[in-house]
């Protein structure tokens, strides 16, 4: 029924071309020692009254990328009596989204360098990212109707997607016309903050976008106030649990919350899985961005009869990644967020390694916020209770004749985001996939890299409230709620 016009996806970048990876140097070069300033964009009002912090590059603690005044409580007033939905015509609104997208992929050097210097990405996880973003620009500006908006729209994001997920749930919130409030996360304000100049710069008027970076009472005000008509959060399924609190106490009865939270994924390999397309899917979904995607790989099931000899392909092949500074395209596992995270990561390594549970680990470079990849044993997944949010793989084995049960445990968790299976048996790809809960389930692949429009992406259970991001079904939640009961 939902017309779809040609929306075709970002192009992004092709590493494996020596010219092209010059001409991102010359532009992504002269950001490597910038200094950027963010702090809150207030319609009407420049700066924040908050106090003024240093942001810190998660691969050199003595390199700071730039500095961010937070917003405090009294701004997030100050915003919501600014705010004012979007109510120029429809097809102004979709222009300026799809110009948006453009300003995006034109700023490529300085937002690589961004996404390196201030959440410690590399260029390969950067190119994904830029592409993520303006896919989700340019998605929601097709898909958008002439619907009324639900109002005002908090949207609270993460460090780990500090851009693709920041304008994926502001240009949904937008392209619905409401009047958004974003708070990025704490440790990467100022790639928000560009990104938000970026759209204002493509015509979004200051007050139906306003950014209001600052800590958990910024948070707190974005979300207990009964002037908010929506949340759209991602991030963990704690913070959401309190976020559903907030808002039954102080919103009206009924406001949506929109969460995508944390996932314990798990795949599955068999006996006739093909080793080598497994391994590398393995180390992507598990290593890549440092595992830092809620979306990666944690637990690892593999068939007894060819556990031995697999495990070994695994960590030799683990053994072969570089761990260094995201800014140089030889890394392939850069730092985690910051020292808490690492710290979070290291003790429950240190636990495991005590208890003769770790099968191996890579040397951590020494300068930054490093936690090497490792792989743990674990009789299953039930022995984890709680996502580790890093570069760290459980490793577990089953018997042929126990899949059901290891499916019956994988859903036992509660989670339900991302799913991996191995096999060239199609009848077990048919039955797995009926019987596991969870939102994504990737088949003879990697289980990480949902793209806009072809792979909506979002779990179920403690994974998440859906509706799928980069899906059909995500807009009409940012609508008023007739319309959103109408449309379901
Ligand atoms: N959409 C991302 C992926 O498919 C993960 C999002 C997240 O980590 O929050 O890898």
């Amino acid at each position: 029924e939902l017309f779809m016009p040609v929306r075709p996806n970002s192009r992004g970048f092709d590493l494996t071309h020596s010219q092209t990876l010059d001409d991102i140097d010359a532009v992504r070069d002269p950001w490597k020692t910038h200094t950027w300033k963010a702090g809150a964009l207030l319609a009407g009002k420049a700066d924040a009254s908050g106090k003024e912090s240093k942001v810190i590059n998660p691969a050199n603690p003595s390199d700071s990328p730039g500095t961010v005044v937070n917003a405090t409580p009294a701004d997030v007033d100050t915003a919501l009596k600014l705010a004012r939905p979007w109510s120029d015509p429809l097809e102004d609104r979709r222009a300026v989204l799809n110009r948006a997208a453009d300003l995006l992929e034109e700023n490529y050097g300085e937002i690589f360098a961004m996404l390196t210097r201030e959440a410690g990405k590399g260029l390969p996880d950067g190119v994904a990212e830029l592409r993520e973003a303006v896919d989700f620009l340019r998605y929601y500006s097709v898909q958008s109707t002439d619907t009324p908006p639900a109002g005002i729209f908090t949207c609270i994001s993460p460090w780990n997607f500090p851009l693709a997920i920041f304008c994926g749930q502001i240009s949904a919130a937008l392209a619905a016309g409401n009047a958004v409030l974003a708070k990025p996360a704490e440790q990467t304000p100022l790639i928000a903050h560009l990104a938000v100049k970026l759209m204002h710069e493509a015509g979004v008027p200051k007050e139906a976008l306003q950014l209001l970076p600052g800590g958990g009472d910024v948070g707190a005000a974005l979300t207990s106030d009964v002037r908010i008509n929506g949340v759209a959060f991602t991030g963990s399924t704690q913070t959401a649990q309190r976020i559903r609190k907030a808002m039954s106490e102080h919103c009206a009865p009924g406001t949506p919350l929109i969460a995508e939270t944390g996932g314990l994924n798990a795949m599955i390999v068999d006996s006739t899985a093909l080793p080598e397309q497994a391994v590398q899917a393995i180390i992507e979904s598990a290593f890549q961005s440092a595992g830092q995607r809620c979306s990666a790989l944690r637990c690892l099931y593999v068939q007894e009869d060819i556990a031995k000899d697999f495990t070994e392909m695994l960590i030799g092949a683990m053994k072969c990644l570089n761990m260094g500074d995201p800014w140089n395209l030889s890394t392939d596992v850069g730092p985690v967020i910051d020292e808490a995270a690492r710290k979070t990561i290291a003790d429950h390594v240190r636990i495991a390694r005590e208890e003769g549970r770790v099968l191996a680990e890579l040397a951590c470079p020494s300068n930054g916020t490093y936690v090497a990849p490792t792989v743990i044993k674990v009789a299953g997944i039930g022995d984890l209770d709680r996502e580790i949010f890093g570069p760290v793989l459980h490793l577990a084995t089953f018997k042929a004749d126990k899949l059901d049960k290891v499916i019956d445990d994988i859903n036992a968790t509660g989670y339900g985001l991302t799913f991996g299976l191995q096999t060239r048996i199609d009848d077990r790809v048919q039955h797995v996939s009926e019987r596991i809960a969870a939102g994504n389930i990737y088949i003879n692949r990697n289980q990480i890299g949902a793209i806009v429009g072809s792979q909506p992406f979002g779990g179920e259970g403690l994974s998440g409230t859906g509706p799928k991001a980069g899906g059909p079904n995500y807009l009409p939640r940012f609508s008023e709620p007739d319309v959103q009961t109408s449309s379901q």
